[in-house]
């Protein structure tokens, strides 16, 4: 062993010393916001780490062979991702699309507000450590012992899959992976096959609403208060009138960028086909009724068309992923709905929250820590069931706040108005040891409740009765589009009216 460290002590030792600097510059960048309570949890996500750099090893190891490409691809690649890095150890941001697109597109002054002093004097770090990199590297021989240092180079791209796969993907969401894979979705576009909007010559003969859908996240209905979950998580929606809540909806889409294209559109949650489908937003512009959706998470390529055929698009958070700690909190959402909401013509609202999203600290306020001791590590094994259960049940609180406000404005609304809040899916809480909700166990029954206005209820009694009588029937979350378009009673379209919860046959 000492005599095979002493043969290519030169070549280790460099590639030691460059993965070290990379790591520093860029890798740790992503762990560096993630709470931690104790040692064990520092030990796993320091192997994380480890894991991540050291895969990534390989790939620096391969750009050193040639001494053309270590001068422009590493120096490109270090420069690039070391300015991630740096924005991602100051403000925490996401690799993206949006966040490459937001880059490419970004306006001038935009920058000028992205360039500070610290900022000028991390890129002159970078580069005088670049250019340290690169006078080391032509002191050394880098092709010494290719013949094991390459196919041991293969293994650890190998481990980097295999590991990737095991570990629900989760080295490739932490950088420098994370830069590659938001560069691949930014070129390669999903292509979800959507249905032209049909042009329909009258425009008038429906119904004129004002629809607000809030779209939650990781909802699950048996923690609602409102729904006889034995903690008052829902105090301020249990006092309200109009207010039904559906115990049993279904879902077998049991994350958001499966569940949401069948929410959107005419895709039912039991299709395995790649048909194409109609947006609910385009049938309503076909109405020529404003569609707006204001949404607190990025959009993911499955959905991302369908949410583009709403007439106007705002997303709070361009950089952030629900995966990051910081996120901007859902009361922010309101700020945009109260700039775009008319109250005297018809619309098509949709709220996409955070919600219940995992890390469940950031995502309430403090005046909403009602439940405790809560959550303060990231690192799951180290906390109890008490804890997590505290935490996303503070959650709710906020929801239920949330939609209280969002009822309050609503309410002095002159024309007949309606709310729908869905969750996209719910959440397993430890049954059978399983957390969070990208896994096949995942709870399927997400939360639902409808609000009406007295308005809506005087001119439409009959929809307010199939309500009552709908709440206790078993639904998926395909009543959604068929519901939405049922509000409006416009012939021209076809759709499932069995699968409106505003219709009864008698
Ligand atoms: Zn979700």
């Amino acid at each position: 062993m000492k005599q095979f460290i002493n043969k290519y002590k030169e070549i280790i030792i460099f590639n030691l010393v460059v993965n070290i600097i990379f790591a520093l510059f860029v890798t740790l960048s992503s762990y560096y916001y993630i709470p931690l309570n104790n040692l064990k949890g520092k030990l796993m996500y320091f192997l994380h780490l480890c894991i991540v750099q050291g895969t990534f090893a390989s790939i620096i190891y391969f750009l050193t062979l040639s001494r053309v490409i270590f001068k422009v691809v590493f120096s490109t690649l270090f420069i690039i991702l070391s300015v991630v890095g740096y924005w991602t150890y100051s403000i925490n941001i996401s690799m993206s699309s949006a966040l490459i697109d937001a880059s490419v597109t970004t306006k001038p002054y935009i920058i000028k507000d992205l360039i500070t002093v610290q900022f000028i004097l991390f890129l002159v770090c970078s580069t005088i450590v670049l250019w340290g990199i690169h006078k080391y590297y032509k002191s050394i021989k880098p092709k010494q012992g290719i013949k094991l240092f390459f196919p041991l180079s293969c293994l650890l791209l190998v481990l980097y899959f295999l590991v990737n796969n095991e570990r629900t993907r989760s080295l490739e969401s932490k950088l420098p992976y994370s830069f590659f894979y938001a560069l691949n979705e930014y070129f390669i576009k999903v292509d979800i096959p959507l249905k032209q909007t049909i042009k329909i010559t009258d425009t008038k003969n429906f119904n004129k609403l004002n629809i607000v859908f809030v779209l939650g996240e990781s909802l699950r209905a048996d923690h609602l208060g409102l729904n006889g979950y034995n903690r008052e998580t829902t105090p301020l929606l249990s006092k309200r009138q109009n207010l039904i809540s559906f115990k049993t909806v279904y879902t077998n889409k049991t994350n958001t960028a499966l569940s949401l294209p069948c929410i959107l559109t005419d895709k039912s949650i039991y299709s395995n086909k790649n048909d194409s489908v109609r947006s609910v937003f385009s049938l309503f512009n076909a109405l020529e009724i404003p569609t707006v959706w204001i949404g607190n998470q990025l959009l993911e390529p499955s959905y991302e068309q369908i949410v583009n055929t709403n007439k106007d698009v705002v997303i709070i958070d361009k950089f952030k992923s629900y995966w990051n700690i910081g996120k901007k909190h859902d009361l922010e959402l309101l700020n945009e709905f109260n700039k775009l909401f008319k109250r005297e013509i018809n619309g098509l609202y949709t709220i996409h929250m955070i919600g219940s999203h995992w890390w469940y600290e950031d995502k309430y306020t403090d005046a909403f820590r009602k439940f405790k001791p809560v959550i303060d590590s990231k690192y799951i094994p180290s906390l109890s069931n008490e804890q997590i259960i505290n935490s996303y049940d503070n959650t709710i609180l906020y929801l239920d706040y949330f939609l209280n406000t969002l009822i309050n404005k609503l309410e002095t609304n002159n024309i007949p108005t309606v709310l729908v809040y869905l969750s996209d899916h719910g959440e397993s809480l430890g049954e059978n040891g399983k957390w969070l909700h990208s896994h096949t166990e995942a709870l399927t029954n997400p939360g639902m409740m409808v609000w009406y206005s007295n308005s809506f209820k005087t001119v439409y009694p009959n929809k307010v009765e199939a309500l009552n009588k709908n709440k206790e029937r078993e639904l998926s979350t395909d009543l959604l589009f068929h519901s939405l378009v049922d509000l409006i009673d416009n012939d021209n379209f076809n759709y499932n009216k069995e699968l409106s919860i505003f219709y009864t046959k008698n």
